[in-house]
């Protein structure tokens, strides 16, 4: 058994319980640990590492998944792998309105959900609103691959606490996407009660929004609670499945929030135009189709 640990576990140092390890010289790696599983990429280089004001920034070149983006410890995304998350998390509330217009961006520091936003051609407005600027700054230069067009006068960025820019807006927004960090104490807000009834005043009435929701196979509880106190601001709260490689279990949820549209249904066609790896119109309706288990979650 402990000759097991060590010819899977190859890293010269062991990671910390719940930390990335990167391991010096020979063979190297960075692991997340969530819980009593761990995911390791073998690397090249770490390109960037900075602790900003809200958390621990890095950027590792990796042996075959691109470049790899942490915060605190935990992956955020692979080069390779990152448009199951950022195309599901944008496409199916982005489709599910008829027309999107003015769109509100939460999180995200990477930039890859602004840059699936902007290919959206009825997009008139997108204000990106994220708590870190050194995610940012690093994402703009370390992740290229992710970056939007910054010469695309759609874009205005914000600075700031999601939590209290929406306090600021009424009845404005077509749709809008939380793409934040598990929750934590930046983040934990973005989850709130009184965060959803803000946000609420700050979308029009026919709006649609999406969040990143987590795993349905580790994070049950948090769903429930999640579509519980959803349900009880607005009409239709749907989950939505995706394979997302680099996450936990490989299998990650969203949530797709209307008063007016049934999330699961297309209501605009781009399919084919979006220039799209993971995300089409069949597969909208049927990241909806939910295992038993998945369903039991949800229904309260
Ligand atoms: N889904 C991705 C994940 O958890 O792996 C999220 C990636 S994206 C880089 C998450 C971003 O949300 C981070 O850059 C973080 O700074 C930002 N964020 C966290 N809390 C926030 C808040 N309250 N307001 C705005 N942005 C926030």
């Amino acid at each position: 058994m402990e000759k097991t640990v060590e010819i899977l576990n190859r890293h010269k140092t062991p990671p910390a319980f719940n930390a990335a390890a990167f391991s010096g010289d020979g063979d190297k790696w960075v692991t997340e640990i969530d819980r009593d599983m761990a995911v390791s990429y073998r690397i090249k280089k770490r390109i960037f590492s900075k602790k900003s004001k809200f958390q621990d920034i890095e950027v590792f070149e990796s042996q075959s998944h691109g470049r790899i983006l942490t915060l605190d410890d935990i992956v955020m995304l692979t080069e390779r792998e990152e448009f199951t998350y950022h195309e599901m998390l944008t496409h199916v509330p982005l489709s599910a309105h008829p027309c999107p217009e003015n769109v509100l961006v939460i999180g995200g520091g990477d930039g890859g959900i602004v840059r699936e936003v902007l290919k959206h051609d009825c997009v008139k407005q997108v204000d990106f609103v994220e708590i870190d600027k050194d995610v940012v700054d690093a994402s703009r230069v370390h992740l290229k691959k992710m970056w939007y067009d910054e010469n695309d006068k759609r874009v205005s960025a914000y600075y700031e606490d999601g939590v209290e820019y929406v306090k600021k807006k009424e009845n404005f927004y077509d749709t809008a996407i939380i793409d934040c960090t598990d929750p934590s104490q930046i983040s934990e807000g973005l989850f709130s009660r009184d965060f959803y009834l803000s946000l609420k005043r700050a979308l029009k009435k026919n709006a649609v929004f999406a969040t990143q929701s987590q795993s349905p196979f580790y994070d049950a509880e948090f769903i429930k609670k999640l579509h519980a106190g959803l349900r009880d601001i607005f009409v239709y709260v749907r989950l939505y499945l995706a394979h997302v490689p680099f996450y936990p279990g490989g299998c990650w949820s969203f949530t797709c929030v209307s008063d007016t549209f049934e999330p699961s249904v297309v209501r605009k066609v781009k399919y084919g135009r979006l220039g799209t790896l993971y995300y089409n119109e069949y597969l909208h309706k049927s990241a909806f189709v939910l295992p038993e288990f998945v369903n039991k979650i949800v229904s309260g």
